[in-house]
């Protein structure tokens, strides 16, 4: 490639792509899709590291999107994804990206989510498919999902899909697939396994790694506060109050995000301004310019439009956005802690990004602390602290002779105390900004209150990610203990029956309990009250090729103890039913529905 892509417009993307992008306001090709695009563009095979966050998704959506052939309404991508929840997410990027491809369709198909509908579905004709590897495979054995017409298959975090089991999945699917299929494998480690994988299915793949480029910057202070969604705000306006700031800059990833950021910020009081790459030099120069000498406290930027900002006063980067990439957040901190000065850097993650956070932390070989979202005592006791000094500066430096008369004057008249008028003057004063705490407890990031407009945007955006849980026992919710058919002789792994069950019963991995896995079959104790429906399609689920079979063998561990203990009475902090999502509401994405779908109904 001659000369690095830093723009949209130099990746062969078609007029309705680049419109959606700029709609969207994606401001530059992420370095994964800069560096991705181009060859399945060009019909390679790729091999990608890559993690959440990168912006992977858009890498393979968009060019395969390129590449559809509208007019023939058959399967051309298949996307394998760990989960039923990323298959989702996949689907929606699909739609979000094609708004302005008219005709085009994609289906999530995962397990748990009635297999009737999908029938219809696939009936009716698909151009992309969207699935978990376990219903994918069922719709291939019923000759429902006809691959005859696949140019591209894609893997999707591949390394989750071995963690939760389904590698062999995987590649009997990629076996029932035509010859001469294009693939792209992400993944965001390489394993052997995985590597084995590529090897077997991939043609001479390029292979792309984004390089996490390690530097220094001592100068900065990092943190990281866990905060997202339509927390971010709340837990920024309140990072505002407390930190001891100068000038501070913003990070976000959209052009559309710094105007709408700035907005907000500038309602609450704050001026702020939004720095992006569509504003005219003239705007752009005038923007740094305030910023530089004290007319603009907050500037709320996107990576590319602050490529070099060079403003010394600038106290605090805030990654309200976490970066794509660890060059980007070099970048990013590298604006504070200018002229010898020290700086702050305060990132906001959401769970699912730790990982990134992690990949930063090795980036700038620094440790990156954890902080909380500043308490409202904490706020209280700041503001106090400023109304006290500024009497203090107020009594030192101003001439008061004339108020001092004043408020005599109103003593003698209304006879009253000199502590009343200071009182309600005091409270006159921090009507805006309260002085008084009403809240006890420090607030978790999910507790922060929200304001109106916040609340009912996220009644609007049910869109955002689901969050993935780890594998964890939930002590709370009492067990039955199953009988699965399948065990080491056919060589079943505590994996994959995780996967398998996750993704089929819809039961979070946490609520899964202990596993043993005996020579023709296994156990696993699963929440109390598993609805029917989930039960008797367990039993038909496979494991290894062979149907689960599940039967009840009864109360497991602590749960049978208790009903032991005290027979006849209810027993005590018992919930049963957990874990148990409901069954996915029956979805269809396609044209004249709104461009990002509920998840769930
Ligand atoms: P992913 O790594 O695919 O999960 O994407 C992470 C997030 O980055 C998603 O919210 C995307 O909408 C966003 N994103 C992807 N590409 C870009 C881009 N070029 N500019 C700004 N945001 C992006």
């Amino acid at each position: 490639m001659s000369s690095p892509i830093e723009r949209f417009e130099q990746l062969a993307l078609s007029a309705p792509l680049l419109e959606t992008l700029k709609e969207i306001g994606y401001e530059a090709p992420s370095p994964i899709q800069a560096a991705i695009i181009p060859h399945l563009l060009d019909g390679h095979d790729v091999l990608g590291q890559a993690q959440t966050g990168t912006g992977k998704t858009a890498a393979f959506a968009l060019p395969l999107l390129e590449r559809l052939n509208l007019s023939e309404r058959q399967p051309q991508v298949l996307v394998l994804t760990p989960t039923r929840e990323l298959a989702i997410q996949v689907a929606e990027a699909f739609q979000s990206y094609a708004r302005h491809l008219a005709g085009f369709h994609v289906l999530p198909i995962y397990g748990g989510q009635s297999i009737s509908l999908q029938l219809r579905h696939l009936r009716r004709g698909v151009h992309v498919v969207v699935g978990t590897p376990g219903r994918i495979m069922d719709h291939l054995r019923r000759e429902s999902l006809d691959l005859d017409q696949l140019r591209c298959v894609v893997l999707d975090e591949a390394d989750e899909m071995l963690r939760m089991g389904f590698i062999e999945d995987v590649d009997w699917i990629l076996e029932h697939t035509p010859p001469g299929r294009q693939v792209a494998l992400f993944s965001a480690t390489m394993p052997e396994v995985i590597r084995r994988v590529a090897h077997r299915h991939l043609r001479d793949p390029q292979e792309i790694k984004i390089q996490t480029r390690t530097a220094t910057v001592a100068a900065v202070q990092q943190r990281y506060c866990q905060a997202s969604g339509s927390h971010k705000l709340d837990v920024l306006t309140r990072v505002l109050e407390v930190e001891d700031v100068d000038a501070v800059l913003v990070f976000v990833r959209t052009k559309v995000a710094t105007t709408e950021l700035a907005e907000r910020l500038e309602a609450r009081g704050h001026a702020c301004a939004a720095l992006h790459g569509d504003m005219t030099q003239a705007l752009r120069e005038r923007t740094i310019e305030q910023f530089r000498n004290g007319g603009l406290d907050i500037v709320v930027a996107t990576d590319v439009a602050a490529r070099g900002l060079d403003v010394p006063r600038i106290s605090h980067v805030i990654n309200y956005d976490i970066p794509h990439d660890t060059e980007a957040y070099i970048h990013r901190i590298g604006r504070t802690g200018r002229a010898g000065r020290g700086g702050q850097a305060i990132l906001f993650v959401a769970p699912r990004e730790m990982r990134m956070l992690r990949t930063i932390e090795r980036a700038t070989r620094q440790p990156i602390t954890p902080m909380q979202p500043p308490s409202q005592a904490a706020i209280a006791g700041h503001r106090l602290n400023r109304f006290k000094q500024q009497i203090r500066e107020t009594l030192a430096a101003q001439e008061l002779d004339f108020f001092h008369e004043l408020v005599s004057r109103f003593e003698q008249e209304e006879e009253i105390s000199v502590q009343d008028i200071a009182a309600a003057l005091t409270y006159l004063m921090q009507r805006d900004r309260p002085l008084q705490v009403r809240e006890t407890a420090s607030p978790r990031p999910a507790d922060v209150p929200r304001s109106r407009p916040e609340a009912e945007e996220d009644a609007d955006s049910r869109s955002t990610r689901p969050r993935r849980e780890r594998p964890r026992e939930d002590a709370d919710v009492d067990k039955i203990r199953y009988r699965l058919e399948v065990g080491h002789q056919h060589g079943a792994t505590p994996q994959n029956i995780v996967g398998a069950i996750a993704n089929e019963a819809g039961i979070e991995s946490r609520y899964i309990g202990r596993i043993e896995i005996h020579d023709d079959y296994s156990t696993v104790d699963l929440p109390d009250g598993m609805p029917e429906e989930i039960f008797q399609h367990l039993k038909r689920v496979r494991v290894r090729q062979i149907p689960l079979n599940i039967s009840r063998l009864g109360p497991s561990g602590p749960a049978r103890e208790r009903k032991r203990a005290v027979p006849g009475q209810a027993v005590g902090r018992v919930k049963s039913g957990g874990g148990f999502k409901r069954r996915p509401a029956d979805r269809e994405f396609g044209p004249g529905r709104r461009h990002r779908p509920e998840v769930e109904s």
